[in-house]
C-alpha cells in the first residue's frame, strides 16, 4: 500500500499538470460523483442500515438525494461561477482591467464525521472538485460499512490521479495532517476540531470547521402546539437525534410545556407507534461507545422523563425521550446531546429567552416557533447563530442557496453550492495594466510634493469613480 507521502504526491503532481483546471475536467468528474452516487444506491442504504440502521427513507432524503441535488446545482451554475468578477475602478485605473479570478487552492483534505457519513463528506466534495482541487477524502472509522463502500467506489469512479480515500481513525489522521495540505475542511466535534487548527498551524493551512453545539428551539406566543410538535419532533428524532442541527434543548413557558408535551406524546405515537423499538422507522445509535455516554448523561440528569425513556443496550436502542423539570445546570446542559433525548427547558418571557440563547455559545442553527411574526424578528435581531429558522427545523439544510456554516464555537467557514466552491477557491485579485496614462501615473513617482498629492487624492477617490 503506498504511503501517505506517495499518495499525496501523485495528487500534487497531478494538481500542478493542471488537469483540475479546464471546466470540462469538473464537469465530468462532477458528473461521475453523481453516477457512482445513482449507480449504487443499494449498496449505500445497506451500508447506512448495517452502520446506523438508517430508514431508507431517511437515508435516501438526507444522504444520497442531498447529494446528488447538490451535483445538479454545481452543473447548472459552474459556468457562470467560473466568470471573472469585474470590479469597480477609480480614475487612476480606469482604463485598465480588474478582476476577481476563481483558482483552485491545490490538494485539499476532507474530513468526515459518522453521523451523515455520505452527505458530511460528498457534499464538500461536490465544492471541492468544482472549485478544480484534488482531494484527499478522510470517512469517519465509526460507520465501517459506509467507509468500505467509499473506499471501494472512489476509485472506480473518479480520477485515481486527483482524488484518493484514506481511511483510519484517529491515530491515522493524526498522521496524514502531518502533511502540508493547501485546505482542510473538517466537520466534527469541537475537540477534535482544535487538534485540527493546531495540525494546520505549522503549514498556516486554511481550515473549514463545521462543528456541533447546543442548538435551542424556542417556542413562544401564540401557536399550534400539535404542527409545532411535529417539526419539532422529527427535527429531532430524525436520525435519531443524531444530526448536528438537531434541536438540542426546548426553551417555552411552563404554559407552553404543558400544552406541548402531550402534542409530542401524540406525534410520536403517530411516527413511531406504541413500542418506537418495533418501528423500521427510528435508527439506532451508532456504537456501544456513543450508547453509554448518552445514558450516562441521562442517568445524571435531574430532569423528569416524561416521555420515552427506555433503552436496550445490546440493540443501541434509546426512545425517544421528553424531560421537563430541566435546570439550567443540569447535565443535559453541559455538551451537545447529540442522540434522542429533548430536555424542556422554562422561561417567562421572550427577553428572558434571548438573554438565555446569549449567554452561550452561537449555535450552529437556532429555532423559532411562533404565530407571532414579531417573536421571530425580534429573536433574528437579537442573537447570533449559524442559521436561523422559524416554525421548523433542520430543513433548512437541504436548500443549496443558503451557505452551511457555524458561527463562533460552532465553527467556521461553510459550504453548500456556491458557498461550497468559494470555500474551495482562491480569489486572485488580477490587474491588467498598459502603459497609458503614464503622467497621471507619474504623480505617484518621487521627489513627492503636496501638489501631486492632492492629484492623488482626487484621482483614487471612490466618489469621483461614481462621479465619471
Ligand atoms: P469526531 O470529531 O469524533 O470525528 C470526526 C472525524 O475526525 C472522523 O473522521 C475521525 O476519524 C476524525 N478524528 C477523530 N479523532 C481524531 C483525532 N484525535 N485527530 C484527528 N482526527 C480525528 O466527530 P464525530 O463524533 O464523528 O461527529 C460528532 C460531532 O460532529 C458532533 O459534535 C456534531 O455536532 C458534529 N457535527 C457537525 C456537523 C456540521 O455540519 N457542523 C455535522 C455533523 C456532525
Amino acid at each position: 500500500m503506498a504511503s501517505h507521502s506517495e499518495v499525496l504526491q501523485r495528487l500534487r503532481t497531478a494538481f500542478r499538470s493542471g488537469v483540475t483546471v479546464p471546466e470540462e475536467f469538473r464537469r465530468a468528474q462532477l458528473k461521475q460523483l453523481l453516477r457512482m452516487v445513482e449507480e449504487n444506491e443499494e449498496s449505500f442504504l445497506k451500508a447506512l442500515h448495517q452502520d446506523l440502521a438508517k430508514p431508507k427513507f431517511e437515508a435516501t432524503v438526507s444522504e444520497l438525494v442531498i447529494v446528488m441535488n447538490e451535483v445538479h446545482y454545481a452543473l447548472a451554475n459552474l459556468r457562470s461561477w467560473l466568470e471573472p468578477e469585474y470590479v469597480s475602478k477609480n480614475l487612476a485605473t480606469k482604463v485598465d482591467t480588474c478582476y476577481v479570478r476563481r483558482e483552485p487552492l491545490g490538494v485539499v483534505l476532507i474530513i468526515g464525521p459518522w453521523n451523515y457519513p455520505i452527505h458530511l463528506l460528498l457534499l464538500p466534495l461536490v465544492g471541492a472538485i468544482a472549485a478544480g482541487n484534488c482531494v484527499v477524502i478522510k470517512p469517519s472509522e465509526v460507520t465501517a460499512a459506509v467507509e468500505a463502500v467509499i473506499a471501494e467506489l472512489v476509485p472506480k469512479y473518479l480520477s485515481q490521479d486527483c482524488f484518493t480515500v484514506v481511511r483510519g481513525g484517529a491515530e491515522e489522521t493524526t498522521a496524514l495532517l502531518k502533511h502540508k495540505f493547501d485546505h482542510i475542511f473538517y466537520t466534527g466535534s469541537q475537540s477534535v476540531g482544535r487538534l485540527i487548527l493546531q495540525a494546520a498551524a505549522p503549514h498556516l493551512t486554511p481550515v473549514t470547521l463545521e462543528l456541533g453545539g447546543k442548538c435551542p428551539c424556542f417556542l413562544f406566543g401564540s401557536l399550534d402546539t400539535t404542527n409545532a410538535a411535529r417539526r419539532l419532533a422529527w427535527s429531532k428524532f430524525f436520525n435519531v437525534g443524531q444530526s448536528c442541527v438537531a434541536p438540542d434543548y426546548v426553551l417555552c413557558t411552563k404554559q407552553m410545556r404543558d400544552a406541548l408535551v402531550p402534542a409530542l406524546k401524540v406525534v410520536l405515537r403517530e411516527f413511531y407507534g406504541d413500542d418506537p423499538q418495533k418501528s423500521p422507522d427510528l435508527p439506532r445509535i451508532v456504537s456501544p461507545k456513543h450508547w453509554s455516554r448518552l445514558m450516562g448523561l441521562l442517568g445524571r440528569s435531574k430532569g423528569t422523563v416524561v416521555l420515552g425513556g427506555e433503552s436496550d443496550e445490546a440493540d443501541k436502542y434509546i426512545a425517544p425521550t421528553v424531560l421537563v423539570d430541566v435546570a439550567e445546570d443540569d447535565a443535559l446542559m453541559q455538551e451537545e446531546i447529540f442522540g434522542p433525548i429533548l430536555p424542556i427547558l422554562t422561561v417567562e418571557t421572550l427577553e428572558e429567552g434571548i438573554n438565555f440563547i446569549n449567554q452561550r455559545d452561537k449555535p450552529l442553527a437556532l429555532y423559532v416557533f411562533s404565530d407571532e411574526s414579531s417573536v421571530p424578528n425580534a429573536v433574528l435581531e437579537e442573537t447570533s447563530s449559524g442559521a436561523f429558522v422559524s416554525n421548523d427545523g433542520i430543513i433548512y439544510m437541504t436548500l443549496p442557496s443558503l451557505p452551511f456554516g457555524g458561527v463562533g464555537a460552532s465553527g467556521f467557514g461553510n459550504y453548500h453550492g456556491r458557498w461550497g466552491f468559494e470555500t474551495f477557491s482562491h480569489r486572485r485579485a488580477v490587474m491588467l495594466r498598459g502603459w497609458a496614462l503614464e503622467r497621471l501615473n507619474g504623480l505617484r513617482y518621487p521627489p513627492y510634493n503636496d501638489t501631486n498629492l492632492s492629484w492623488l487624492r482626487w484621482t483614487a477617490s471612490p466618489k469621483l469613480c461614481s462621479i465619471l
